[in-house]
């Protein structure tokens, strides 16, 4: 590991640990923005507006972004500091997290001017909500068997099909869809060509969004069926054919993107210790919670320098593995340690769900139990981590 913070990063912290100073701890104390929403995932969502409304005013929404489309043109090394930064301070997510680090990005690589014009404003200032649609129910880990139709008739693409597991799509008035634009592409064997990327206008005819109630009792995710949706030929994205690699042209973020991630933990285990000796002190006198505690610990420091040796490669252009398959391991098996020891250590309080008198920080440990069960499977499964690593790092032979 070798790399130093020039004094522009080092400026680049200072500011955004400033702008936090000087907006975070007002932003959490507003409390309830806008009309009170029963739903919980809706009213997640209109916090995220609202703070990332906040951050677009100070230039801290986009950071990638051009600077004309109000971003900052950060560095790797900005981005890590910005991670790092944003982990710290437990700042609240974004609204439009998939189109600030993906979809907008791809507007900028791929799109024509009108279509930046059209959608990157709305993304930035939390004006539209954006879902990504890439699963369906024969295709997730391996996403190239996707089905879902668009055939061209004159100025539209006529859409039939099923896509799965969409988060937020109900809320959502854009979407970026991968689609099969040629149908015969699987059978002969060219399952990579002949997907598309369209911009989907979620309110059009034909488009049905159907939440899907999932562990925890919230509604995140949804089933979206399209019967002959017509969409507008204007709303490609990229060319005809060449879906597959827009969708994985920007998905680079992701190698530093998770930079923050040992931090956030870190903060994640302290605050459980504070919790635990608050509310059940004994919990912290059991051999077997304090063995617990110090391996999450020794985990956690490791997954700190295994992001950093990843942010050396990084910079030095060398290839991120297995570094990048083993940092998503360490943050499922972490973000799901954590959250079992959550609950054994506030004991029976830590079953109590949120509404309860008793509960405690509104049933938090009880909801985050089995909501971490979505680590091992969203963002590339745990058994498809393992193979890239047996195959490319390790090269173990193949049967
Ligand atoms: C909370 C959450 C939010 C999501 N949001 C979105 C979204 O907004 N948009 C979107 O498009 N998708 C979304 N997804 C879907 C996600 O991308 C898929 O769940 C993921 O790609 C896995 O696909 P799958 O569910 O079809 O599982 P599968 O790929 O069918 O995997 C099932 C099991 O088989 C294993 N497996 C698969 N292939 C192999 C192999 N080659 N060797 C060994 N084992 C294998 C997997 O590890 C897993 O245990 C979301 C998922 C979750 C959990």
């Amino acid at each position: 590991m070798d790399f130093a913070y020039s004094p522009e990063d080092q400026q680049f912290r200072a500011e955004l640990r400033d702008w936090l100073d000087a907006n975070l701890p007002d932003f959490l104390e507003e409390g309830e923005i806008g009309p009170v929403q029963e739903d919980p995932t809706r009213r997640t969502m209109q916090r995220r507006q609202a703070w990332q409304r906040r951050l677009n005013e100070g230039r801290w929404a986009a950071i990638n972004w051009p600077r004309e489309w109000g971003g900052r043109e950060a560095t790797i090394m900005q981005n890590f500091i910005y991670s790092e930064e944003m982990s710290q301070a437990k700042a609240p997510g974004v609204y439009n997290a998939n189109g600030i680090w993906q979809i907008g990005p791809m507007i900028l690589r791929w799109g024509t001017e009108e279509q930046r014009q059209r959608w990157l404003p709305g993304i930035l200032d939390a004006q539209e909500h954006w879902c990504q649609g890439f699963s369906e129910p024969e295709a997730g880990s391996d996403l190239a068997n996707l089905r879902t139709q668009a055939i061209r008739d004159g100025e539209v693409y006529v859409l039939n099909g099923r896509k799965i597991w969409i988060s937020t799509a109900h809320l959502a008035k854009w979407g970026l869809f991968l689609v099969r634009t040629d149908p015969t592409a699987i059978a002969r064997g060219v399952k990579h060509e002949g997907i598309t990327a369209l911009i989907v206008d979620m309110d059009g005819p034909g488009i049905e969004s159907h939440p899907i109630r999932d562990l925890t009792g919230d509604r995140l995710f949804n089933e979206v069926v399209f019967t002959d949706a017509p969409v507008p030929t204007a709303n490609l994205l990229g060319d005809e054919g060449s879906g597959w690699l827009v969708a994985m042209g920007t998905l680079g973020h992701e190698r530093v993107g998770t930079a923050g991630m040992a931090i956030g933990l870190k903060a994640e285990l302290d605050g459980m210790i504070a919790s635990a000796r608050q509310h059940n002190p004994e919990a912290l006198s059991d051999p077997d919670i304090r063995d617990r505690v110090a391996r999450a610990w020794t985990q956690i420091e490791l997954t700190r320098l295994l992001n950093a040796r990843a942010l050396s490669k990084v910079l030095k252009g060398e290839k991120t593995w297995p570094e990048v398959p083993l940092a998503k391991l360490q943050w499922s098996f972490l973000s799901q340690t954590l959250a079992e020891l959550n609950v054994d250590m506030l004991g029976p309080l830590g079953i109590l769900d949120k509404g309860g008198p008793d509960a405690v920080e509104s049933g938090h440990a009880a909801h985050n139990y089995p909501w971490q069960r979505y680590t091992s499977i969203g963002a590339g499964a745990t058994e498809v981590q393992k193979n890239i690593i047996a195959d490319k790092a390790i090269r173990l032979p193949r049967r």
